[in-house]
């Protein structure tokens, strides 16, 4: 696993698209704060109400809708958000449909973020020391229609054509970042956000109390530990539009840099330009 340098340039726009209220603070919120921090603008998309999130019988779940509506704005502005999207899907049931694609569509399109946040849709089943869950399949619906409205449908312009006439031009993502991700390949050092994480995180009043932060340090411990830091959090991460031929991939993907391999093949090739154009 790598550690994530600094933000390229900016303007940079992150769009972060989750399934529920507080899916962002148990796994993203410390990079959201690193990315504020360094000038990022980052908006957050909630795809549904979240009026699943009580078990209570004869809960009130409208007036929930709105409590968690106020906790999740609450918890974005502390790691330094002030667009948060919300879709208004029912919670517990949320599906890929060609709808919720197109409303990702349009709001990519809008936004025309470099980096995208989703939840990996790949992940069924999660299982580390002394925790086995089964992934929620909001989670999963959720990553899948954000997939693809990455791809293909933010960037090609005759899918959903009543978007380009509604002047949404299309837009291609350069980094697609996945979380709950079973091959993550990528770290965020959070050690300095950690405290501010926590406390966005406790803002879903509604959802979770103070005992939540010890499952949230031993995460981030172990994610820490494999790259050098206190705490870090993991993604899976792809990067598009960038050359293959470029000699610095080839060095960063292999563990064994430091190898005679490694060094010839940096040595032959040219260190300057890519080698092929995009
Ligand atoms: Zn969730």
């Amino acid at each position: 696993m790598q550690l994530e340098g600094a933000i390229p340039q900016l303007p940079f726009r992150v769009l972060v698209i989750v399934a529920h209220p507080d899916d962002i603070e148990f796994g993203v919120a410390g990079s959201v704060a690193n990315w504020t921090d360094a000038g990022a603008e980052v908006t957050y998309c909630i795809i549904t109400d979240g009026g699943a999130g009580s078990n209570e019988p004869g809960a009130d779940l409208a007036a929930l809708v709105e409590t968690r509506r106020q906790e999740q704005i609450a918890a974005a502005e502390i790691v330094g958000v002030k667009d948060v999207r919300f879709l208004g899907y029912k919670d517990g049931v949320l599906q890929p449909t060609l709808e919720l694609r197109k409303d990702l569509t349009r709001l990519i399109r809008e936004i025309r973020p470099q980096r995208v946040v989703i939840m990996d849709p790949t992940t069924i089943l999660v299982q580390g020391e002394g925790f086995d869950y089964i992934n929620h399949p909001d989670h999963r619906a959720a990553g899948e229609a954000a997939l693809y409205a990455v791809f293909p449908s933010a960037g090609t312009r005759p899918i959903f054509m009543d978007l380009l006439e509604a002047g949404y031009e299309p837009h291609n993502v350069d980094e697609l970042y996945m979380t709950i991700a079973g091959k993550a390949n990528l770290a965020v050092d959070v050690t300095d956000q950690f405290e501010r994480k926590i406390k966005s995180l406790l803002m879903h009043k509604s959802q979770l109390g103070e005992d939540v932060r010890q499952m949230i340090e031993m995460w981030d411990m172990e994610t820490g530990k494999e790259v050098g830091v206190k705490y870090a959090e993991s993604f899976r991460v792809m990067r598009f539009n960038q050359s293959p031929a470029l000699p610095a991939n080839a060095a960063d993907g292999s563990e064994s840099s430091g190898s005679i391999e490694a060094d010839a093949a940096l040595e032959n090739q040219p260190t300057h330009e890519p080698v092929s154009s995009s």
